[in-house]
Parts: C-alpha cells; sequence; structure tokens
C-alpha cells in the first residue's frame, strides 16, 4: 500500500521494487503513476475516474483497480500539455467538496478541479 501521512508520501518498498501483483508491466513503469498519485493527493487531488473510452486515464484514477475503458497512462499532463483529468470519484473521491486542510505545517490547496 502507497499513502500519503501529513506531508510525509510513503511508498511500499517491496511494491516499489517488484512492483504490484495487480499491475503486468515492469516495476520501473508501476513507479511513475505511484509517485505521480501520491504526490497528487499530496497536492490535494481526490481519486478521478475515467474520462472515457480511449482517454488517457488521469494519475488520481486508481488505475490498479481496472481501466474502465481508459488507456493506462503514468502522467499527469499529456505531450501537448493538457491535463489528464477526469470525472471525480472513487474510494477516496471525498474531494467532491472543495476543502483546505493543514497537516505538518503544509497548506493544501482547495481540491476544485
Ligand atoms: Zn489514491
Amino acid at each position: 500500500m502507497n499513502c500519503r501521512v501529513g506531508p510525509t508520501v510513503v511508498v511500499n518498498l517491496r511494491r516499489w521494487q517488484l512492483g504490484s501483483p495487480e499491475f503486468e508491466g515492469p516495476p520501473d513503469e508501476y513507479q511513475a503513476p505511484i509517485i505521480n498519485h501520491e504526490v497528487g493527493h499530496w497536492l490535494g487531488y481526490g481519486h478521478r475516474t475515467c474520462p472515457g473510452t480511449g482517454r488517457p486515464a488521469p494519475v488520481m484514477m486508481q488505475q490498479i483497480k481496472g481501466l474502465h475503458g481508459c488507456v493506462s497512462n503514468a502522467w499527469p499532463y499529456g505531450e501537448d500539455g493538457t491535463f489528464h483529468d477526469g470525472p471525480r470519484g472513487g474510494r477516496d473521491g471525498g474531494s467532491r467538496r472543495a476543502r483546505t486542510a493543514t497537516a505538518g505545517g503544509y497548506q493544501y490547496a482547495p481540491d476544485t478541479r
């Protein structure tokens, strides 16, 4: 399990080195989406869902739980600078409303996307 605890992003060492049983690609292809996803939480983003069949999966989508028609994607932005976003949802999609939280002296930006 990977998570964010206050200002600290925590990555499971075993998964980091070996990948995840739910992820078919090699470990190094698992590392970028994990860091981007967890840092996304650190920045205040909640989970997103697939925006449409064939579209790149948002980094904040829990891709490990299924792509739901999306294409696997590790990066928040496309090559043309487009932000890969999607409808809010998922277990901690609790960022349905904008919120401001403080933890460990860090101020999180409201999640307005
Ligand atoms: Zn998450």
